[in-house]
């Protein structure tokens, strides 16, 4: 047995002595009494054969071992938040709730390392404790770091990867159960194929994550027409020369959009370091108004247009006016909010109620374009008899190219576009068409789509889009040689798999 961190684990020798009687007591106390694992939205839902919990690396090279000895499939989750059936399987699952801590802290280099199930929100606060942040994140942080990595989650900024360009080095138990620290330097490959491996590397049980001294963001956000809004971009997209003042995604460190097509305004924010004091909180008063409105209206709105889809736009407008709509800045005569808070506040938002999500990337050169296209598409929807509905914002953000294999942005400074149908309590609304559609638009104008969504990619077009494919197959190939890790999400799209079982509507939920 060795000692790392003062964590046991098993070796080549150890590995090969244990009997499969002492594997299953071993891991025994880890099976969780449910073996269902259901997505966040509720939009997909899976039965496991048994769903393991563990607490020690031991542990998880324990339930490895098991998998592979009883020629079982093993899918690690984090906290479910993909929108899709990535995670599902009715093999075996694994969940590393009971590995959230941070293993280390380097001051001088800002590297933190952390269990591979430490969720986000849980780190923040140790970080800012430590004098440290994460430079980059979402839209939420309940995500746990092996997930998000998995998936290469971004946030916004040109100048900024997506997180997963962060990862310093990272430890996985790799599916013969043995353990190793890769990097850069020590099996790149595995480490490329890792920083967006969709779970089909290892399990991740270690990310060492570059951060930086902690920092506040000044948060502004600006109204404006949609018209006004393209100007904008387009002139920031055609300013090729960086030092030309007055360019929106240039002067900005971090900016997103949030296009309200019903009403043709748009919501453009940015948010840039700052020395400035946090601004206090919104009142209690305000804050209660706010959730009436932007919450329990907005579900209530949505719940009768799913019904009276002609209603939509109305609703659209109500919200517009009183959920959305900025004060008016007596400075600049234009209407602006203002606010300074630490990275988690300004970043993260409330993402509201359950919803259908799609997302996808294109070369940051195409974003007036496929804006445009997609105005144009919803126009000739809402005057069409049975017409699709759709739902409101539409929000864009911007990323930073890497050179990560599976990586949506690889060699590819992008804007991401995502479209999202709510699901007003609970209740189903229609988006496979919408979607669909939509997915063959970025398609068209050379985008890749966000592999935590559902998308319909499949191996021939993924081999266009990502170079590396071949080289991923092949690093997966050497180390899960059985195919321990895989599921129909992976086999449908990777391995180019068809038929009942690998069906994007197997793990389907009716809602
Ligand atoms: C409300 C909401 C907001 C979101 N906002 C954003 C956003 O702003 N930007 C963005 O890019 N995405 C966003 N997402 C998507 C989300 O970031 C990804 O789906 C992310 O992968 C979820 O992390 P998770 O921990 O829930 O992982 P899961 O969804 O549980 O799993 C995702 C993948 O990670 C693998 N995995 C999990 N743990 C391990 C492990 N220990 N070892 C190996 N593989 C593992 C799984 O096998 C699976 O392939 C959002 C999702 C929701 C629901």
């Amino acid at each position: 047995m060795s000692k790392t961190n003062g964590a046991v684990r098993l070796t080549p020798a150890d590995l090969e002595k244990v009997s499969v009687d002492e594997l299953m007591r071993a891991t025994r106390s880890l099976r969780q009494k449910s073996t269902y694992f259901t997505n966040w939205a509720g939009s997909y839902r899976c039965r496991a054969r048994a769903i393991f919990k563990p607490n020690t690396e031991r542990q998880v090279q324990q339930v490895v071992e098991l998998t592979r000895r009883q020629q079982e499939t093993l899918r690690c989750y984090g906290t479910g938040h993909s929108p899709s059936d990535l995670a599902c399987t009715d093999g075996f699952m694994l969940n590393l709730d009971n590995m959230q801590e941070v293993l280390d802290i380097d001051q001088q280099s800002n590297v933190v390392t952390v269990q591979g199930g430490i969720k986000l929100h849980r780190l923040h606060p140790i970080l800012e404790r430590n004098g440290l942040a994460m430079s980059v994140m979402g839209s939420i942080s309940d995500q746990s770091i092996a997930g998000a990595i998995s998936t290469a989650t971004h946030g916004t900024g040109i100048r900024f990867g997506n997180i997963s360009t962060y990862v310093r080095s990272m430890t996985l138990v790799l599916a013969d159960a043995s353990i190793v620290t890769i990097d850069r330097e020590h099996d790149a490959p595995l480490f490329m194929a890792s920083l967006c491996g969709l779970g089909l590397t290892g399990v991740i049980i270690r990310v060492a994550l570059q951060c930086e001294p902690m920092f506040h963001l000044r948060e502004r956000v600006v109204e404006y027409d949609y018209s006004e809004m393209m100007g904008n971009l387009e002139a920031s997209l055609d300013d090729k020369d960086r030092s030309t003042k007055g360019s929106l995604l240039e002067d900005n460190e971090h900016v997103k959009i949030h296009w309200f097509p019903h009403v043709d305004k748009a919501l453009v924010t940015t948010m840039n370091r700052t020395r400035e004091d946090r601004t206090p909180p919104p009142s209690t008063w305000a804050a209660i108004q706010a959730r009436a409105i932007g919450y329990h209206w907005h579900q209530f709105g949505l719940f009768v247009a799913t019904f009276l889809p002609l209603l939509l736009g109305y609703h659209a407008m109500i919200m517009w006016r009183f959920a959305f709509a900025l004060p008016k800045d007596d400075h600049s005569k234009q209407p602006v909010s203002t606010r300074v808070g630490t990275p988690p506040e300004i970043f993260n938002m409330d993402c509201l109620f359950p919803q259908y999500t799609f997302e996808g990337v294109v070369p940051i050169e195409n974003t007036a374009d496929v804006l445009r296209e997609l105005a144009q598409w919803y126009k000739e929807e809402d005057v069409k008899s049975g017409g699709l509905t759709h739902h409101f914002p539409v929000e864009i953000r911007f990323v930073e190219q890497d050179d990560i294999w599976l990586s949506p942005t690889y060699r590819m400074r992008g804007a991401y576009i995502g479209i999202m149908q709510y699901r007003p309590y609970g209740f189903p609304v229609p988006y496979k068409k919408l979607f669909a559609s939509f997915e063959q638009l970025l398609v068209r104008h050379g985008g890749r789509s966000h592999w935590a969504k559902s998308h319909r990619t499949n191996k021939p077009a993924l081999h266009k889009m990502y170079e590396h494919l071949d080289d991923f197959l092949e690093v997966r190939e050497r180390v899960d040689p059985d195919n321990i890790f895989v599921n129909p999400y992976t086999r449908r799209h990777l391995f180019a798999d068809v038929g009942e079982e690998v069906d994007m509507r197997r793990f389907k939920q009716n809602v």
